[in-house]
């Protein structure tokens, strides 16, 4: 049975942070791993996901409908930080931030353990 996995249905964190990182991070740069084509250009040592330096923030990588159903495009070649917010439940607790971000849009509590998705 698979387990239940927030994300999916929720997407906040994507909506609501600047997502800048290192600009060597990006694919156009040795090593780099994030689509360079979906970053813009902060300043001579910083880029950010497109989307997510304007009001309202929308990061260019993430589809569907917040709150409902989402997928991020890039998961595998994600930068920084979003490998620095922990996925609720990643370490077997939740992150209590996932929670913050939601009730700023109305969402609900998340569980406080896993369950397993409905079939
Ligand atoms: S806010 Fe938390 S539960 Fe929602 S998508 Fe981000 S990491 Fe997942």
């Amino acid at each position: 049975m698979d387990e239940f996995n927030p994300c999916l249905d929720c997407g906040i964190c994507c909506t609501h942070f600047r997502i800048s990182f290192y600009w060597a991070e990006a694919d156009d740069a040795p090593g780099g791993f994030v689509p360079a084509e979906m970053t813009e250009k902060l300043n001579h040592t910083l880029r950010c996901m497109k989307g997510s330096n304007q009001v309202p923030r929308r990061c260019s990588a993430l589809s569907g409908e917040v709150g409902r159903q989402v997928a991020r495009s890039i998961y595998e070649n994600r930068p920084t930080p979003c490998r620095e917010f922990p996925v609720y439940f990643e370490d077997g607790t939740p992150n209590p931030k996932c929670d913050e971000l939601r009730a700023t849009i109305g969402l609900p509590p998340l569980p406080q353990s896993p369950l397993p998705r409905a079939a």
